[in-house]
């Protein structure tokens, strides 16, 4: 099957598509991490998309959508994660014959909970919630007594800001799947347990 998945910041996106490859073994194609990695590189293309992002402008889509292209070649089982971005490129991948399309419905007060909680390791990857993760010692990191911090980014009125542009960057892709009749709509407001249950239910597979 072929899928790819919708959803703002904080919609549990991550989760959905790690437990997909987990369970059912779907390749998780991250547009993102793809161009970090190709960005990498030795090559004239990666020079260019380096500079491109460094110059903070968006990378071509015909790079994009050559590279995603590239990288699910022959593939029958992934899931694609933050591409398409926009309506041209979802039109340019129209041969790869997308099966589903998820969208992770989430409204933006659940969105500023989950994520102005948040606190990572000022040390390592260590994550917590002050809500649904604390750790033992309120600020301290359980793994190494690291003080924890709140990301720059994790404040509610940058998070509005996100949510308002993810919502304005997708919902013309979003609208394009719905045309189609592919695109399925799920309740993100739930725990990350429900929420899979959920995309399970509406995928048809268990
Ligand atoms: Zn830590």
């Amino acid at each position: 099957m072929k899928l790819i998945i919708l959803g703002p910041p904080g919609s549990g996106k991550g989760t959905v598509s790690e437990r997909l490859e987990q369970e059912f073994g779907f390749l998780n194609v991250s547009a993102g991490e793809l161009l970090r990695k190709e960005a990498a590189k030795k090559t004239v293309n990666a020079l260019k998309i380096k500079r491109t992002i460094e110059a903070g402008k968006l990378v071509p889509n015909h790079i994009v959508v050559d590279m995603i292209k590239k990288h699910v070649k022959n593939k029958r089982k992934y899931l694609l994660d933050g591409f398409p971005r926009s309506r041209e490129q979802a039109e340019a991948i129209e041969d790869l014959k997308i099966e589903k399309v998820l969208n992770l419905d989430v409204k933006e007060e659940v969105v500023i909970e989950r994520l102005a909680g948040r606190r990572v390791c000022s040390q390592g990857h260590h994550g917590y919630h002050i809500k649904y993760l604390p750790p033992k010692k309120a600020g301290i990191c359980d793994v190494d007594g690291s003080p924890l911090i709140q990301r720059k980014d994790d404040v509610p009125s940058i998070i509005k800001e996100r949510f308002k542009i993810y919502h304005s960057e997708t919902e013309p892709v979003a609208e394009y799947y719905r045309k189609k009749k592919i695109l399925l709509t799920i309740d993100g407001s739930g725990s990350p347990e429900e929420v899979y249950r959920n995309v399970k239910k509406a995928l048809q597979i268990s």
